[in-house]
């Protein structure tokens, strides 16, 4: 069992009350995967004193050369791919394949914000007075505090990170608690670089300790935050209190709408892998699936039949689709929820139940489940549950399904089925969502884009691709008088 550490300047230290916490393997539970840093308000105001000491030099480096230094990043990342897809696969639970996906997101979004040092584009227009240029131009924030969760450990402390830094800004990263080996693999990768000491900083512990320290850290400029709706608001409230700009995703409850005229076998193949894979710990999974009633029987069946077919295994073992749930305390909440959704009325066609025995003894198994008869006012169909949990629904008409769409409070991402060009459009135009597809699963958002979700999917912000560039930079609006005088609009005559 290994000591990992605190990453704070070049240094890599323990939390200075001595404090530590233990992570497990979710596929068996008497692995200690290793002993981490519990850390408190000082080890976070440590690593925001580093952050803020390197900010002036990093600011003032050419944003090509910062892009450089990302590219050198993008190949140590390729270097060490395989290390970092095996501390996923043992610190999440994911199968090696959603592993490797992962890496591949964070590998892109390296390329992506490489490039991007070229560019950072500001605008240039005309001032309505004579001889006087007026322009915008990109500046750092300043120290960004970065709050990631466990689904994704290496990808979104990169979603944020790649981004942060091409503008200028230095970071302090406080990883989840549920995945901290992935996260400080990576952050080896970050110490490993050319990057100055300072630039990237990492400090492990618990949300309400080390989180919620950086959030209240006063020299932290931004929060960059992706994790529950309920963590989120407490963590807007916070920043609103001190006007720190903040950036959230949070979860959703994302539906594939499945209308008559679909191909229904690639509409099942579709929300199959969007519900399930993953173990459906994802914040873009399909939870709710809304059938056209016509098709709604024949669809059934055909979930049913292909859901079965999934194995539930080991992450390690190839033919594993679904592996274990991340944590105890999310096991729990899937099986609170199978019961409410028992309660509510909604009835259970397959799974249900935490697996136990044999391959399973040792590890948090849940079997793929899935409910019908579920109705828009169940708390099944409207609350998330962050597991492999499917509630279908039935919709009398388009109209219906749109309505049964727009019904949760959540806005992430969303799917329709259908071969008809203006059903598509007209769905695109009216699910509620930050992310649509058509014919495609609810999930697969590629980084020169912009992700993020509408209502309490988010707050209005959008990270990764270009949007990023957005949250990430502060605009200064500049004017340049080459008159020979003083000239004002707010002097100037009609
Ligand atoms: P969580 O909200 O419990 O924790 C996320 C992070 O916040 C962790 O690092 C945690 O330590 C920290 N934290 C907890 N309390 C805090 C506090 N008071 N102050 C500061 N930090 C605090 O979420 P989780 O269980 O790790 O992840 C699952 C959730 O993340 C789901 O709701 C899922 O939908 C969401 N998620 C969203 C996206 C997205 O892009 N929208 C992506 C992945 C996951």
């Amino acid at each position: 069992m290994r000591t990992f550490y605190n990453l704070i300047g070049k240094e890599w230290v323990g939390s200075r009350s001595g404090k530590t916490f233990e992570r497990r393997n979710p596929a068996n539970i008497d692995e200690v995967l290793g002993v981490f840093p519990r850390s408190d308000a000082e080890d976070v105001g440590a690593a925001v004193d580093a952050a803020r000491k390197a900010f002036r030099e990093w600011s003032e480096t050419p944003a090509p050369v910062r892009g450089r230094i990302l590219r050198e990043i993008g190949e140590l990342l390729r270097k060490r791919r395989d290390e970092l897809i095996d501390a996923i696969v043992k610190d999440v639970g994911k199968t090696r394949r959603d592993a490797a996906g992962e890496m591949k997101a964070a590998i892109d979004m390296c390329d992506f914000m490489a490039g991007e040092g070229r560019r950072l584009y500001g605008k240039t227009t005309f001032s309505e007075l004579p001889k006087r240029l007026a322009m915008t131009r990109r500046f750092p924030i300043g120290v960004c505090g970065i709050i990631t969760p466990w689904n994704f450990p290496v990808n979104l402390i990169c979603w944020k990170v790649f981004p942060a830094l091409i503008c200028g800004n230095t970071v302090v990263v406080k990883p989840s608690e549920n995945a901290p080996m992935a996260a400080s693999k990576l952050a080896e990768v970050f110490a490993e670089s050319g990057l100055p000491e300072g630039v990237f900083n990492m400090v492990h512990g618990l949300g309400e300790e080390a989180g919620e320290a950086l959030v209240r850290n006063g020299e932290v400029r931004l929060i960059s935050f992706t994790g529950s709706t309920e963590v989120g608001k407490r963590i807007a409230t916070i920043c609103g209190e001190r006007l720190a700009k903040v950036s959230l995703e949070l979860g959703g409850k994302n539906a594939a709408i499945v209308l008559e005229d679909c191909d229904i076998e690639m509409a099942v193949d579709a929300v199959v892998r969007g519900a399930f894979t993953g173990a459906g710990q994802r914040c873009t999974a399909t939870s709710r699936a809304i059938v056209q009633a016509s098709v709604y029987n024949r669809f059934l069946e055909r979930l049913v039949e292909e859901t079965r077919k999934l194995k539930v295994g080991h992450p390690e073992d190839e033919s594993t689709v679904i592996g274990p749930v991340n944590n105890e305390e999310q096991l729990n909440k899937i099986i609170r929820y199978v019961e409410i959704g028992k309660e509510e009325g909604a009835r259970l066609v397959l799974g249900g139940r935490r697996l136990t025995e044999g391959i399973y003894s040792k590890g948090l198994y849940f079997e793929p489940t899935i409910f019908t008869d579920v109705r828009p006012e169940m708390r099944i169909a409207r609350e998330e549950i962050f597991g492999p949990v499917l509630a279908v629904m039935r919709a009398e008409s388009f109209e219906e399904a749109i309505e049964i769409h727009n019904s949760t409070s959540y806005g992430l991402s969303a799917s329709v089925f259908t071969r008809d060009v203006n059903k598509a459009m007209e769905a695109l135009d009216r699910m509620e969502a930050g992310v649509c597809y058509v014919n495609a699963p609810t999930f697969g958002s590629e980084v020169h884009l912009p992700f993020g979700g509408m209502k309490d999917s988010g707050a209005g912000h959008r990270e990764v691709g270009f949007a990023a560039i957005e949250t990430f930079s502060e605009l200064k609006t500049i004017y340049i008088d080459y008159s020979g005088g003083v000239q004002n609009v707010q002097f100037k005559r009609d």
